[in-house]
């Protein structure tokens, strides 16, 4: 043990003037970007190998014949490293004026401007003016397939891309051709990145607007986008990912960085699965009656006859359709109701399921899962049982005959038929969209997705992962936990429901054990395992598809 105290497997060094100490083994420009001071670099990314190639990293070291790379220098006991002195600005300068010889500046119509690199950098250090006269080099536009536009000319060839594909997807497909100032962005034979399902990581990581997103192409400035922590919702793996909305619509995801779960990256699948959060014709504003006599109304007045038939028919047989597309909250409230109302004979939900499985070599948690949906797991837990039949395929035999309470949240029935709860004394449907088997429901509540509430989720992992709210609810639709949870409360004669989605995860966590020691706050935007993750996921594995 040193006699500073400190543990040996640390290191302290000055930066710019101020004390850092860093794990050994730590670079410099990691351990300036833990002090704050962001060095610039293009080829440098925590998630790929550091090939040193870009030198706008390059920084002072006290000592060091000559400037050396940020990014692959490590950090050592009493070093004095200036990232800002006047050697390592001029020398940047000089690198920066480089890349803009042949640069189009076109950021007035460049998907990236707003988030470039190159835009940042070079405004924050670079030369005012250009002292280039001759003619720039021009490349053109190439279609590089799937969902991925290549821009040469905007390139800095910091071989980001070539890198992700070949050491992250194991799917080597881009390349540089050429040398020097022809030097390009290529792919290997025709098909490009077409069926690469994992390709539009090139696109978040590019630090210029050289590789861009077809679909989102002209779409939003950057600037005008809101970036919501939330949790993917394609699948049961959950990577964590930043919703970008504008105009009280998701406009594109982006992959959010946990180490746990998905590294930096997530799958195009997942990606692409944001277009059901914007799908028009929502329910507005409760409903009440069956078929022809159904009746727009108010919450009160659906609440109070709701409440009033509930306790006409307590004690009657229940049965509770859930969906895994819901939040825990709004499922643990569903439950709640139900056990609050009568006897529950049936707890189940119907997961859309995919052929197979897309895993990403080397990163063995990230993979696009059979299930489709991302609370397969938080549903077992909460005691629902898969039915048999997957979404869209019929199924929930015996449901259509039920004579006591149909409870159905989430579960839109497009695959039952117009008898569907016809012969229940009391049938419920809460969702965002009407159905045609929910015509013989009695009530039709509309309540929000998961993207216009905060909530969570639980991964295949068995880890519960928060999300937050991104988007306004349609008119006056609620969270599922918010009016199940009044209702439950009213009925069963337990005290004020919950009002807000603190309050309603510490009522799911004092109702199931499988929750126990877990705190909404504590969870954060990273998430943390339950607390016997294994015990937990094993029971919830009949959930899962096999
Ligand atoms: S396309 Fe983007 S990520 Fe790839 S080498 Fe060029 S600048 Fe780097
Ligand atoms: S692996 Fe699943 S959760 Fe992750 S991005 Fe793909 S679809 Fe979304």
């Amino acid at each position: 043990m040193p006699d500073n105290g400190r543990k040996p497997e640390t290191v302290a060094l000055t930066i710019d003037g101020r004390e850092v100490v860093v794990p050994k083994g730590t670079s410099l420009l990691q351990a300036a970007a833990g002090a704050g001071i962001e060095v610039p670099h293009y080829c440098y990314h925590p998630g790929l190998s550091a090939p040193a190639q870009c030198r706008v990293c390059l920084v002072e070291v006290e000592g060091a014949p000559k400037l050396q790379p940020s990014c692959v220098t490590v950090a050592q006991d009493g070093q004095v490293v200036r990232t800002d002195s006047d050697e390592a600005l001029e020398m940047r300068k000089g690198v920066f004026e480089f890349y803009l010889v042949n640069h189009p500046l076109d950021c007035p119509i460049c998907d990236m401007s707003g988030e470039c690199k190159l835009q940042d950098y070079v405004f924050a250090e670079g030369r005012e003016h250009g002292r280039a006269h001759e003619p720039k080099r021009v490349f053109g536009r190439d279609d590089f397939g799937g969902d991925v536009l290549y821009y040469g000319d905007r390139c800095v060839m910091c071989t980001r891309c070539v890198r992700f594909m070949e050491e992250v997807a194991g799917d080597p497909r881009l390349t540089v051709v050429e040398r020097g100032s022809r030097a390009v962005i290529d792919t290997f034979f025709d098909q490009g990145l077409e069926g690469a399902s994992f390709a539009g990581n090139v696109v978040d990581i590019c630090p210029v607007g050289a590789l861009v997103s077809k679909e989102f192409l002209h779409k939003a400035r950057a600037w005008d986008l809101d970036h919501t922590p939330s949790v993917c919702a394609g699948c049961s793996q959950g990577c964590n990912v930043e919703l970008h909305t504008r105009d009280n619509l998701v406009q594109r995801l982006k992959p959010r960085e946990n180490q746990e779960v998905n590294g930096h990256w997530m799958c195009d699948y997942g990606r692409e699965s944001y277009e059901w959060i914007n799908r028009p014709g929502r329910l507005e504003s409760p409903q009440a009656g069956r078929g022809s006599r159904r009746k727009p109304t108010d919450w009160r007045d659906v609440l109070g006859r709701l409440h009033a038939r509930l306790q006409e028919l307590r004690g009657a047989e229940v049965i509770v359709i859930g969906s895994p597309l819901w939040p825990n909250e709004g499922l643990a409230a569903l439950d709640a109701l139900a056990q609050a109302a009568g006897q529950v004979s049936r707890r189940v939900f119907r997961s859309p399921r995919a052929q197979d499985e897309d895993p990403l070599p080397g990163f063995p948690l990230l993979i696009r899962r059979r299930d489709l949906a991302p609370n397969v797991d938080g549903a077992g837990l909460l005691g629902f049982d898969r039915d048999g039949s997957d979404v869209g395929e019929g199924g929930l035999d015996g449901v259509a005959a039920h004579d006591g309470i149909l409870l159905v949240l989430g579960d839109e029935l497009r695959d039952q038929s117009e008898e569907f709860g016809a012969s229940a004394a009391l049938f419920v449907y809460l969702g965002t969209h009407d159905s045609p088997a929910a015509a013989n429901a009695d009530f039709v509540l509309p309540v929000t997705n998961f993207a216009e509430q905060e909530g969570t989720f639980v991964n295949a992992q068995g880890r519960v992962q928060r999300f937050q709210q991104a988007l306004r609810p349609p008119g006056t639709a609620r969270p599922a936990w918010l009016v199940l949870g009044a209702l439950a409360a009213a009925l069963a004669g337990n005290g004020p429901p919950p009002s807000r989605a603190d309050g309603a995860f510490a009522a799911l966590v004092a109702a199931h054990p499988a929750f126990a020691g877990l705190d909404y706050d504590v969870l954060g935007v990273a998430g943390a395992p339950l607390a016997d993750a294994g015990a937990a996921t094993a029971a919830a594995a009949g959930q899962r598809a096999p």
